[in-house]
C-alpha cells in the first residue's frame, strides 16, 4: 500500500459510514477502509481527531485563469479548501475549449472537468467594468460547434452550461436554454442552467429542465427566488425536484442569500449540491472557496452527513462519475481531511448580510491520486 491515513473519523455518506477507520491507498485508488489496517504502507499519516472525507467536488467553479476574465487559479484555492475536483461551469465554449484543455486542465495536479458553454466564446466578458452576457448574441450560439467540441473532449465534458437571464441572455430571453436542450439531447448529456434576474422567469427555466439536469443558483435572492414571500417553496421548484432535476447552490457574487436559504431549509427544500461558483469577483470574499461555503451551511444548521453528501456523492452523481465522491475501494484516491476550528467567525452572503459562527471547517490535509498533496 502507498499511503494509510490512521485513525480519523471517516464520513462517507454514499456508503453510510461515519466512524473511526484507517483508509489505505494503492495505485492511485482507494484500497481499503477498515477499523484497523494491519499492513504497513510506504507512507502513513496520523489523522486521529480529524474528519476524513471523500475528496471534495466543487460542481460550479470558473478556473480558466488567463483564458477568460472570469477565471481564477484552481491550485491556490485547492490548497486552502481541500477541493480535489473542480467542475468548471461553462467558462469555456467551443471556440476556446482547446486552450482550456491544453494550458490549464492537462498541466493541473488537480482534477478539472467541465460543463461546455453553449456559447462559442464561453464567458468572455465578465469583470467589474465589462459585463456582456455570452448568451445575448444569437450569432455566438452554434449548435453544431457545441456538439463537435463536446464530442472531441468527451473525457472532460460532463454537460452543457447555459446562462439565461436579464444580464446573461438579455434580448434572446429563454431561447438559449431551448437550444441547449437540443444540444444536450443530441449528446446524451445533462445541462447546467443558470438563472439570474428575469426574464426569463424561474418557471420558464424549470419547466424545460429534464431529469438529471442541474439548476444552479437555487438559493438566489429576490427576484427569481424559489422561496415565496409566505415561506412556501415555489410550486414549479417542487415539481422539478419530483421530476429529478438537481438543485445546485452556486453561491457566486450575487446568487446566494441567507434569507432565501433559511426559508428554503425551513421548508425542507435542501440544495442537492453545494458549490461555490468561485470566480474573479468573489474569490476574495464573500465566497473564497467551497470549504468556506460549507462552514456557512454548518452555521445555518445543516448536519454534517447531509453537508458532506452535498459536496461529494451528490456532485459525483450529477456529473455521472461514480468513481468520485466516495471512499469505496476502487474509487479515485482522493480525500480531504478537515478539522473544526473554534472562535468568532463572520460570514457574508452575496447581499452582504452577516452571519456569525463559533466554529468553522479548517483544512488539515489532502490526498490526491493516492498521494498526500502537496508533497512536503
Ligand atoms: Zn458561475
Amino acid at each position: 500500500m502507498d499511503l494509510i491515513l490512521r485513525g480519523g473519523r471517516v464520513i462517507d455518506p454514499a456508503r453510510g459510514i461515519d466512524g473511526t477507520h484507517d483508509v489505505g491507498f494503492a495505485g492511485g485508488r482507494v484500497a481499503t477502509v477498515a477499523p484497523r489496517i494491519a499492513e504497513k504502507a510506504k507512507a502513513e499519516r496520523d489523522v486521529a481527531g480529524l474528519l476524513v472525507l471523500p475528496g471534495l467536488i466543487d460542481l460550479h467553479t470558473h478556473v480558466y485563469w488567463g483564458g477568460t476574465s472570469i477565471g481564477v487559479e484552481a491550485e491556490p484555492i485547492a490548497r486552502r479548501s481541500g477541493t480535489t475536483t473542480f467542475v468548471d461551469a461553462g467558462t469555456a465554449g467551443p471556440g476556446n475549449f482547446p486552450g482550456f484543455r491544453r494550458h490549464v486542465i492537462e498541466p493541473s495536479p488537480l482534477r478539472i472537468l467541465a460543463y461546455l458553454n453553449l456559447s462559442f466564446a464561453g464567458i468572455f466578458a465578465f469583470s467589474r467594468t465589462v459585463m456582456v452576457g455570452e448568451s445575448s448574441d444569437i450569432r455566438l450560439l452554434d449548435l453544431g460547434e457545441c456538439v463537435r467540441v463536446a464530442r472531441e473532449n468527451r473525457d472532460l465534458v460532463v454537460g452543457i452550461k447555459v446562462r439565461v437571464g436579464r444580464v446573461t441572455s438579455n434580448t434572446t430571453g429563454i431561447m438559449p436554454l431551448d437550444m441547449a436542450v437540443e444540444v444536450a439531447d443530441e449528446l446524451g448529456l445533462p445541462i447546467m442552467a443558470h438563472i439570474d434576474q428575469p426574464p426569463p422567469s424561474r418557471k420558464e427555466v424549470l419547466e424545460r429542465l429534464r431529469p438529471g439536469d442541474v439548476l444552479t443558483h437555487c438559493y438566489r435572492p429576490f427576484p427569481n427566488s424559489l422561496l415565496r414571500a409566505d415561506g412556501a417553496v415555489r410550486e414549479e421548484a417542487l415539481q422539478a425536484r419530483e421530476r429529478g432535476v438537481i438543485f445546485d447552490l452556486g453561491h457566486g457574487a450575487g446568487s446566494f442569500g441567507f434569507h432565501a436559504c433559511r426559508g428554503l431549509l425551513a421548508a425542507g427544500f435542501r440544495p442537492d449540491v453545494i458549490s461555490s461558483d468561485v470566480h474573479v469577483l468573489n474569490v476574495d470574499g464573500p465566497v473564497f472557496d467551497l470549504l468556506t461555503t460549507m462552514s456557512k451551511f454548518l452555521a445555518l444548521g445543516m448536519d454534517l452527513a447531509t453537508l458532506v453528501e452535498a459536496v461529494t456523492a451528490a456532485p459525483a452523481r450529477a456529473i455521472g462519475r461514480p468513481s468520485l465522491g466516495s471512499l469505496a475501494p476502487g474509487s479515485e484516491g482522493d480525500a480531504t481531511i478537515v478539522d473544526f476550528e473554534s472562535g468568532a467567525f463572520e460570514f457574508r452572503d452575496a447581499l452582504g448580510e452577516r452571519l456569525d459562527a463559533d466554529r468553522r471547517l479548517k483544512l488539515a490535509g489532502m490526498v490526491v491520486g493516492g498521494k498526500w498533496w502537496p508533497d512536503a
